[in-house]
């Protein structure tokens, strides 16, 4: 008999076939009733939160237990933790004082008090609480530490501050084996972050009323180019902003913006401001973010509509925005780096580029060639269905839980 619940695992069951399905909810039947915990730094804004919102349902209908927490801290920890985040992707200027240091500790024993963590599999997220594993008297279940950053190339000081905490855990996952440091000797996994199909943010819209949507933000005179992600240095706006300047001069476009401002992200309105100071009062350049009203339907609008969406990160985890377009058959140019490279075949589905003069060509070419982007689109949406949806994704986790089970 159907029920409410069967939702989401029938319309993979649609998508995928019922093969895959079938097999996903066996594995899952082994951890019935077991109790997964996921603890992250907030509710909103990023891919992590956007991935662990999609999960939990998901993991909920395949019969798990499973459960998210966040844990609540000052503003002054958040501006530390994003230090952290800046300096493990690789910002070598960044130092800590002592005082940031015991602030850091501080907050993970502070966290670690507010959540209690308890549970068969206890998978903390991010850099942010990742010493939680020291304060934790009785080590019952298995701590994971899910890494989402790239951490190939470390900022020294930074890398000091989480490593001591690493051989507390009994797993570490990463986006890509790469980003993990040789000398870790904790169990490490590969696992790529995923989107969910059917959400707000990736369900099929029709045509028209993608474009209704759209139109209530940008007019569609002309081809829209779009990045989504949040103001952040890594996400390189200001080079989008160049990149669009130099198509501009040989093909008219209008550029979108689209970020969020995320709550663990205290960067995010100063850069929010360098961006709108430095597109001007250029009307062909739109700088959106949710305070104008643009959420998830929005975001898969604006995703579906453009001609090119762009990922031009300097450094990048994964970059769901970038799974979410191809999903939405639109090719992307996306920087060559970290997680994008894991997406992007270049020339296949997309291209892979390093400079701003660079993304400039490939999107006039992009633009003057509509049915070599048509079929990119195409190769795109097929290479998120075999690798990148949230299904895939738990199946990683049980297949994870089943290894540390297994002594
Ligand atoms: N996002 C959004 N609105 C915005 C900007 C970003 O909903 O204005 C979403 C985006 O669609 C994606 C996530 O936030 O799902 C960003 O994840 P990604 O991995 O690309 O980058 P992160 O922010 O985690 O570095």
């Amino acid at each position: 008999m159907d029920t409410e619940s069967d939702n989401l695992l029938k319309q993979y069951s649609k998508l995928l076939g019922n093969k895959v399905i079938k097999r996903v909810q066996k594995k899952a039947k082994e951890f019935e009733n077991y109790n997964i915990l996921h603890i992250n730094a907030t509710k909103f804004g990023g891919g992590v939160a956007e991935i662990l919102h999609n999960m939990i349902p998901l993991m909920q209908e395949l019969k798990i237990n499973v459960d998210w927490k966040v844990f609540t801290a000052p503003e002054k920890f958040f501006k530390i933790s994003k230090k952290m985040h800046n300096a493990l992707q690789g910002n070598m200027d960044i130092k800590f004082s002592d005082d940031e240091i015991s602030s850091y500790i501080l907050q993970a024993k502070s966290s670690y008090e507010q959540i209690r963590p308890d549970g068969d599999f206890i998978i903390i997220h991010d850099p942010q609480p990742c010493p939680i594993i020291k304060f934790a008297e009785e080590k019952k279940g298995k701590w994971i530490w899910r890494c989402h950053i790239d951490t190939s190339n470390p900022n020294p000081h930074a890398w000091d501050l989480i490593s001591e905490y690493l051989p507390l855990y009994n797993a570490l996952i990463f986006t890509k084996r790469e980003f993990a440091k040789e000398d870790i000797t904790t169990p490490i996994f590969q696992i790529t972050p995923s989107i969910d199909p059917f959400s707000e943010k990736n369900k099929q819209l029709d045509e028209n009323i993608a474009k209704e949507i759209v139109e209530k933000f940008v007019p569609l005179d002309l081809p829209l180019i779009t990045q989504v992600s949040r103001f952040d240095p890594w996400k390189d706006p200001l080079g989008v902003i160049d990149v669009y300047r130099k198509v501009n001069e040989e093909i008219p476009i209008r550029l979108v913006l689209i970020g969020s401002l995320a709550h663990d992200d205290p960067e995010g309105v100063k850069w929010l401001e360098k961006v709108k100071n430095y597109a001007g009062d250029d009307p062909s350049i739109h700088i959106l973010s949710n305070l104008d009203g643009v959420a998830d339907l929005e975001v898969n609008a604006f995703q579906q509509v453009s001609e090119i969406i762009l990922q031009k990160s300097i450094r990048e985890g994964f970059g769901l925005t970038v799974t979410e377009a191809l999903w939405k058959k639109t090719p992307v140019i996306g920087g060559n780096v970290g997680g994008i490279k894991l997406q992007i075949e270049n020339g296949i589905n997309g291209f892979l580029v390093d400079t701003i003069d660079e993304t400039a060509e490939k999107v006039i070419y992009l633009l003057k060639n509509p049915k070599i982007a048509k079929k990119m689109g195409e190769k795109g949406r097929e290479k998120v269905k075999n690798e990148f949806l949230l299904i895939t994704h738990v199946e990683k986790y049980l297949d994870l839980f089943k290894n540390l089970s297994n002594p």
